[in-house]
Protein backbone atom coordinates (compact mmCIF):
# COMPACT_ATOMS: atom_id res chain seq x y z
CA UNK A 1 0.00 0.00 0.00
CA UNK A 2 2.90 2.07 0.49
CA UNK A 3 6.40 1.80 -1.28
CA UNK A 4 9.03 3.69 -0.41
CA UNK A 5 12.27 2.93 -2.61
CA UNK A 6 15.51 4.60 -2.80
CA UNK A 7 14.58 8.21 -1.17
CA UNK A 8 17.12 10.62 -0.23
CA UNK A 9 16.03 14.02 1.12
CA UNK A 10 18.36 17.23 1.87
CA UNK A 11 17.69 19.64 4.17
CA UNK A 12 20.50 21.94 2.44
CA UNK A 13 23.47 19.86 3.15
CA UNK A 14 21.81 17.93 6.04
CA UNK A 15 21.14 14.49 4.52
CA UNK A 16 18.25 13.66 6.41
CA UNK A 17 16.62 10.40 4.54
CA UNK A 18 19.46 7.85 3.13
CA UNK A 19 18.27 5.74 0.49
CA UNK A 20 15.13 4.76 2.31
CA UNK A 21 13.50 1.56 2.04
CA UNK A 22 10.36 0.83 3.32
CA UNK A 23 6.96 -1.25 2.60
CA UNK A 24 3.90 -0.81 4.51
CA UNK A 25 1.72 -3.78 3.10
CA UNK A 26 -2.01 -3.10 3.01
CA UNK A 27 -3.90 -4.18 6.67
CA UNK A 28 -0.19 -3.86 8.37
CA UNK A 29 0.93 -1.64 11.23
CA UNK A 30 4.47 -0.48 11.31
CA UNK A 31 5.31 1.47 13.92
CA UNK A 32 8.70 3.62 13.81
CA UNK A 33 11.09 3.97 16.23
CA UNK A 34 14.21 5.76 16.26
CA UNK A 35 15.85 8.68 18.42
CA UNK A 36 15.32 12.54 17.91
CA UNK A 37 16.17 13.95 15.19
CA UNK A 38 16.69 10.56 13.02
CA UNK A 39 14.52 11.09 9.68
CA UNK A 40 11.09 9.74 11.60
CA UNK A 41 9.04 12.61 11.03
CA UNK A 42 10.77 14.09 7.63
CA UNK A 43 10.00 10.69 6.42
CA UNK A 44 5.86 10.85 7.20
CA UNK A 45 6.06 14.22 5.39
CA UNK A 46 7.49 13.32 2.10
CA UNK A 47 4.88 9.89 2.28
CA UNK A 48 2.09 13.00 1.01
CA UNK A 49 4.66 15.00 0.00
CA UNK A 50 4.52 17.95 2.17
CA UNK A 51 7.88 17.48 1.83
CA UNK A 52 9.33 17.06 -1.77
CA UNK A 53 11.96 14.35 -1.93
CA UNK A 54 15.57 14.58 -3.77
CA UNK A 55 15.60 11.26 -5.08
CA UNK A 56 13.88 7.98 -5.37
CA UNK A 57 10.58 6.93 -5.37
CA UNK A 58 6.96 6.48 -3.34
CA UNK A 59 3.80 5.29 -3.90
CA UNK A 60 0.54 4.70 -2.16
CA UNK A 61 -1.58 2.17 -3.17
CA UNK A 62 0.40 1.29 -6.22
CA UNK A 63 0.59 5.06 -7.90
CA UNK A 64 3.43 7.76 -7.17
CA UNK A 65 3.03 10.23 -5.64
CA UNK A 66 3.20 13.56 -8.11
CA UNK A 67 4.90 16.44 -6.89
CA UNK A 68 2.20 18.84 -7.71
CA UNK A 69 -1.47 19.81 -9.23
CA UNK A 70 -5.06 17.93 -9.04
CA UNK A 71 -3.38 14.24 -8.65
CA UNK A 72 -1.66 15.56 -5.50
CA UNK A 73 -4.70 16.88 -3.85
CA UNK A 74 -6.38 13.68 -5.13
CA UNK A 75 -3.56 11.77 -3.80
CA UNK A 76 -3.00 13.32 -0.26
CA UNK A 77 -6.27 12.14 0.30
CA UNK A 78 -6.02 8.84 0.21
CA UNK A 79 -3.41 9.68 3.25
CA UNK A 80 -4.59 10.58 6.71
CA UNK A 81 -2.48 12.07 8.83
CA UNK A 82 -2.30 12.99 12.95
CA UNK A 83 -0.19 14.74 14.14
CA UNK A 84 1.64 15.14 17.61
CA UNK A 85 -0.50 18.94 18.01
CA UNK A 86 -4.06 18.70 17.14
CA UNK A 87 -4.27 21.48 14.90
CA UNK A 88 -8.08 21.75 15.02
CA UNK A 89 -9.98 24.86 13.67
CA UNK A 90 -10.54 26.36 16.87
CA UNK A 91 -13.89 28.60 15.73
CA UNK A 92 -15.68 25.38 14.27
CA UNK A 93 -17.27 23.12 16.34
CA UNK A 94 -15.39 19.06 16.58
CA UNK A 95 -18.60 17.81 14.67
CA UNK A 96 -18.11 20.68 11.46
CA UNK A 97 -14.09 19.84 11.73
CA UNK A 98 -14.53 16.53 10.74
CA UNK A 99 -17.02 17.49 8.12
CA UNK A 100 -14.99 20.14 6.47
CA UNK A 101 -12.43 18.64 4.38
CA UNK A 102 -15.63 16.18 2.70
CA UNK A 103 -17.70 19.07 2.16
CA UNK A 104 -14.80 21.31 0.53
CA UNK A 105 -12.80 18.67 -1.15
CA UNK A 106 -14.66 15.61 -1.78
CA UNK A 107 -18.09 18.06 -2.40
CA UNK A 108 -20.14 16.00 0.08
CA UNK A 109 -23.26 17.36 0.78
CA UNK A 110 -23.87 18.79 4.03
CA UNK A 111 -26.16 16.26 5.87
CA UNK A 112 -24.54 13.55 4.66
CA UNK A 113 -21.06 14.72 5.71
CA UNK A 114 -22.83 15.41 9.38
CA UNK A 115 -24.03 11.77 9.30
CA UNK A 116 -20.56 10.33 8.60
CA UNK A 117 -18.79 12.85 10.97
CA UNK A 118 -21.52 11.51 13.74
CA UNK A 119 -20.48 8.02 12.99
CA UNK A 120 -16.84 8.63 13.25
CA UNK A 121 -17.28 10.71 16.19
CA UNK A 122 -18.98 7.76 17.73
CA UNK A 123 -16.33 5.28 16.78
CA UNK A 124 -13.65 7.56 18.41
CA UNK A 125 -15.77 7.35 21.39
CA UNK A 126 -16.68 11.56 21.31
CA UNK A 127 -20.08 11.41 19.80
CA UNK A 128 -21.42 13.53 23.13
CA UNK A 129 -18.52 16.24 22.12
CA UNK A 130 -19.66 17.24 18.70
CA UNK A 131 -21.19 20.27 19.09
CA UNK A 132 -18.43 21.88 21.66
CA UNK A 133 -15.20 23.90 20.56
CA UNK A 134 -11.74 22.25 20.30
CA UNK A 135 -10.91 23.97 23.61
CA UNK A 136 -13.25 22.55 25.43
CA UNK A 137 -11.99 19.44 25.16
CA UNK A 138 -9.30 17.61 26.46
CA UNK A 139 -6.04 16.71 24.98
CA UNK A 140 -7.31 13.01 24.43
CA UNK A 141 -10.07 14.20 23.24
CA UNK A 142 -8.93 16.84 20.47
CA UNK A 143 -7.13 14.46 19.68
CA UNK A 144 -9.42 11.38 18.95
CA UNK A 145 -11.42 14.45 17.28
CA UNK A 146 -8.48 14.30 14.93
CA UNK A 147 -8.55 11.05 14.21
CA UNK A 148 -12.13 11.11 13.45
CA UNK A 149 -11.17 14.52 11.23
CA UNK A 150 -8.34 12.25 9.14
CA UNK A 151 -11.03 9.42 8.86
CA UNK A 152 -13.24 11.41 7.36
CA UNK A 153 -11.61 11.16 3.82
CA UNK A 154 -11.80 7.45 3.38
CA UNK A 155 -8.03 7.56 3.64
CA UNK A 156 -6.52 4.63 2.11
CA UNK A 157 -3.74 4.35 4.47
CA UNK A 158 -3.04 6.35 8.05
CA UNK A 159 -0.13 8.47 8.80
CA UNK A 160 0.83 8.97 12.74
CA UNK A 161 3.90 11.43 13.83
CA UNK A 162 4.00 11.27 17.52
CA UNK A 163 0.05 11.20 18.37
CA UNK A 164 0.70 11.11 21.82
CA UNK A 165 3.20 12.92 22.48
CA UNK A 166 1.94 15.82 23.87
CA UNK A 167 -0.62 14.47 25.95
CA UNK A 168 -0.93 14.15 29.91
CA UNK A 169 0.06 10.87 30.55
CA UNK A 170 -3.78 9.80 31.61
CA UNK A 171 -4.74 10.53 28.04
CA UNK A 172 -2.54 8.70 26.28
CA UNK A 173 -4.55 5.17 26.42
CA UNK A 174 -7.49 6.57 25.37
CA UNK A 175 -5.93 7.16 22.09
CA UNK A 176 -3.63 3.93 21.97
CA UNK A 177 -7.13 2.08 22.20
CA UNK A 178 -8.37 3.94 19.14
CA UNK A 179 -5.61 3.38 17.39
CA UNK A 180 -5.48 -0.48 18.03
CA UNK A 181 -9.05 0.00 16.91
CA UNK A 182 -8.44 1.14 13.90
CA UNK A 183 -5.67 -1.20 13.25
CA UNK A 184 -8.27 -4.26 14.15
CA UNK A 185 -10.53 -3.11 11.50
CA UNK A 186 -7.71 -3.33 9.24
CA UNK A 187 -6.52 0.12 8.26
CA UNK A 188 -2.84 0.47 6.53
CA UNK A 189 -0.74 2.19 9.50
CA UNK A 190 2.52 4.17 9.84
CA UNK A 191 2.86 5.14 13.28
CA UNK A 192 5.66 7.23 14.98
CA UNK A 193 5.32 6.48 18.52
CA UNK A 194 7.79 6.37 22.04
CA UNK A 195 5.01 4.20 22.75
CA UNK A 196 6.56 0.40 22.98
CA UNK A 197 3.75 -1.37 24.41
CA UNK A 198 1.77 -0.18 21.22
CA UNK A 199 4.75 -1.04 19.40
CA UNK A 200 4.56 -4.79 21.04
CA UNK A 201 1.08 -5.43 20.72
CA UNK A 202 -0.12 -3.20 17.57
CA UNK A 203 2.80 -3.78 15.37
CA UNK A 204 3.33 -6.28 12.53
CA UNK A 205 7.01 -4.84 12.06
CA UNK A 206 9.22 -1.87 13.54
CA UNK A 207 11.03 0.03 11.52
CA UNK A 208 14.18 1.47 13.35
CA UNK A 209 15.67 4.39 11.95
CA UNK A 210 18.87 6.34 12.82
CA UNK A 211 20.46 9.05 10.97
CA UNK A 212 18.80 8.60 8.02
CA UNK A 213 18.73 5.13 7.80
CA UNK A 214 16.55 2.47 8.00
CA UNK A 215 18.65 0.57 10.09
CA UNK A 216 16.31 -2.35 10.97
CA UNK A 217 12.45 -4.06 10.05
CA UNK A 218 11.68 -6.56 11.85
CA UNK A 219 9.13 -8.12 13.92
CA UNK A 220 8.21 -6.54 17.26
CA UNK A 221 9.34 -9.70 19.10
CA UNK A 222 12.93 -9.63 17.08
CA UNK A 223 13.63 -6.33 17.38
CA UNK A 224 12.96 -5.54 21.55
CA UNK A 225 14.26 -9.36 22.37
CA UNK A 226 17.08 -8.93 19.77
CA UNK A 227 17.82 -6.20 18.09
CA UNK A 228 20.59 -6.63 15.45
CA UNK A 229 22.30 -3.72 15.29
CA UNK A 230 24.11 -1.69 18.21
CA UNK A 231 22.77 1.17 17.37
CA UNK A 232 19.48 -0.02 18.13
CA UNK A 233 20.51 -1.85 21.65
CA UNK A 234 21.70 1.55 22.32
CA UNK A 235 18.26 3.40 22.00
CA UNK A 236 16.24 0.52 23.43
CA UNK A 237 18.88 0.71 26.64
CA UNK A 238 17.88 4.38 27.18
CA UNK A 239 14.14 4.02 26.56
CA UNK A 240 13.36 0.71 27.96
P1 LIG B 1 11.98 13.76 16.73
O1 LIG B 1 11.99 12.41 17.40
O2 LIG B 1 12.69 14.78 17.57
O3 LIG B 1 10.62 14.19 16.29
P2 LIG B 1 12.60 13.01 13.98
O4 LIG B 1 13.18 11.64 13.91
O5 LIG B 1 11.17 13.17 13.66
O6 LIG B 1 12.93 13.60 15.42
P3 LIG B 1 13.01 14.90 11.86
O7 LIG B 1 12.12 15.93 12.39
O8 LIG B 1 12.57 14.12 10.68
O9 LIG B 1 13.48 13.90 13.01
O10 LIG B 1 14.38 15.62 11.51
C1 LIG B 1 15.46 14.97 10.86
C2 LIG B 1 16.60 15.96 10.67
O11 LIG B 1 16.19 16.95 9.72
C3 LIG B 1 16.99 16.71 11.92
O12 LIG B 1 18.38 16.90 11.90
C4 LIG B 1 16.27 18.03 11.78
O13 LIG B 1 16.96 19.04 12.46
C5 LIG B 1 16.28 18.24 10.29
N1 LIG B 1 15.13 19.02 9.79
C6 LIG B 1 13.82 18.67 9.93
N2 LIG B 1 13.02 19.56 9.32
C7 LIG B 1 13.83 20.50 8.78
C8 LIG B 1 13.62 21.69 8.02
N3 LIG B 1 12.38 22.07 7.65
N4 LIG B 1 14.71 22.41 7.64
C9 LIG B 1 15.94 22.00 7.97
N5 LIG B 1 16.22 20.90 8.68
C10 LIG B 1 15.18 20.15 9.09
MG1 LIG C 1 9.54 13.93 14.72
Amino acid sequence: MIRVAGVDKFFGPLHVLKNVQLEVPKGQVVVVLGPSGSGKSTLCRTINRLEPIDSGLIEVDGQPLPAEGKELARLRADVGMVFQSFNLFAHKTIVENVMLAPTKVRKTPAAEARKTAMELLERVGIANQADKFPAQLSGGQQQRAAIARALAMKPKVMLFDEPTSALDPEMVQEVLDVMTGLAKDGMTMLVVTHEMGFARKAADRVIFMSDGEVVEDSTPEEFFSAPKSNRAKDFLGKIL
